[in-house]
């Protein structure tokens, strides 16, 4: 079966993984660091995961200098993947942003729509104080 649509897949991936995919991950330290050798030369293996989308990696850079020298990930969820897409075009990128955008937008209408429940209920509120 061929793989489904791009803006169909886009549209079912999860809001933090179109978040990620948009602008980057949120990498943070698990903790763990090990020491051992990469190419032959000294290096530390940092675990990293990503606090939005869940996703997993190991930063492995110089013991000398600590520049990056590559990132191994784990396994990706499972609604951040898009099948049959291979290595992500400028265009790609653009449709995952603008359903990012969407999203973000939707977001921002359902915190003004609850800050404005909360502004109405504190009006009530002082009515009722004020009767
Ligand atoms: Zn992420």
């Amino acid at each position: 079966m061929a793989p489904a649509s791009l803006e169909l897949q886009v549209s079912e991936l999860s809001v933090e993984a179109l978040f990620c995919r948009t602008w980057g991950h949120a990498w943070d330290p698990t903790g763990g660091i090990d020491e051992k050798n990469y190419k032959r030369k000294p290096a530390l293996y940092v675990e990293v995961d990503c606090g939005r989308c869940g996703l997993e990696a190991t930063e492995i850079r110089s013991a000398a200098d600590y520049k990056l020298v590559r990132r191994r990930y784990g396994t990706y969820p499972e609604d951040y993947l898009l099948r049959g897409v291979g290595r992500l075009t400028v265009e790609t990128k653009a449709v995952i942003a603008g359903e990012a955008i969407s999203e973000l937008r939707n977001m921002n209408k359902a915190k003004a729509r609850q800050a404005a429940k909360v502004a109405e209920a504190e009006v009530a509120a002082v009515e009722e104080r004020a009767s």
